[in-house]
């Protein structure tokens, strides 16, 4: 499709090797709404609902997934996962898990980290939204459990992608803020305090008895690297979200 040749998605390298799994994450190009919003897909940051369909559309058709098809958060920063079969919203919730082929699980982020999770063995998918709230709940070992506990997962099968998120250069935070991380997760500064929100949340996942080698981590930051994500923390109010999506796919190969 020429019109959406300027598309531009983050992959994973170690998840676009298996053929069982597909996942994406949109960035700000390729949209029709009004900079800086560009490929919005969030309904709730007072785009035009139109703009925000046909940048949806644009995504979820690059990618080869259905919205029709997918499960969506209401995200409150907390740590609470649900395991989902079906399409449709889920309530109160920040991660989603599933053993249901062809349903596209997705998180909405600006700066907020993506954190996908699978286990190719038990054919177990996760995906969660991982802000400083969240992670210092735990919320990806939270998912891990969860995969582990209601789905027979196993911890140390399973390969982790950590997206595009606020990053150590940039993400400064307060001193209540740092407290709730080890000291080796925070970074100062002459006088600021920075958080390391990738190494926290692979630090709960190693914890949780993931294996480092398992664990791919974008280099991206999301504030600092504004002509790729939208940033929250960059652009106040007027920051577009993007979507990170994975689905277990039906027949690989086919
Ligand atoms: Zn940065």
């Amino acid at each position: 499709m020429a019109e959406m040749s300027n598309l531009r998605l983050i992959t994973s390298e170690k998840l676009s090797r298996d053929p069982s799994i597909r996942f994406a994450m949109s960035t700000r190009i390729g949209g029709v709404s009004p900079e800086p919003l560009g490929l919005n897909l969030s309904y709730r940051v007072g785009d035009d609902p139109a703009n925000v369909a046909e940048n949806r559309n644009r995504f979820f058709r690059s990618i080869n997934f259905l919205e029709s098809e997918s499960a969506i958060p209401h995200q409150c920063h907390s740590s609470n996962i649900q395991r989902v079969s079906q399409p449709g919203e889920y309530e109160a919730c920040d991660g989603l898990v599933t053993q249901a082929k062809g349903l596209t699980l997705i998180v909405t982020v600006a700066d907020c980290l993506p954190v996908m999770l699978y286990d190719p063995a038990k054919s177990v998918l996760a995906l969660v939204h991982a802000g400083w709230r969240g992670t210092a709940q735990g919320i990806a070992a939270e998912a891990v459990d969860v995969m582990v506990k209601q789905c027979g997962a196993i911890s140390s099968g399973m390969i982790a992608f950590l997206g595009p998120s606020a990053g150590v250069c940039c993400y400064e935070v307060g001193r209540e803020v740092a407290e709730a991380f080890s000291l080796d997760e925070v970074e100062q500064r002459d006088d600021r305090l920075y958080l390391n929100l990738k190494k926290a949340n692979c630090d709960q996942l190693i914890s949780t008895g993931l294996s480092k080698e398992n664990i791919e981590i974008s280099p991206f930051c999301t504030i600092c690297t504004p002509q790729l994500f939208h940033s929250h923390r960059r652009e106040r109010n007027q920051s577009g979200r993007m979507m990170a999506a994975a689905c277990l796919v039906n027949h690989p190969g086919s």
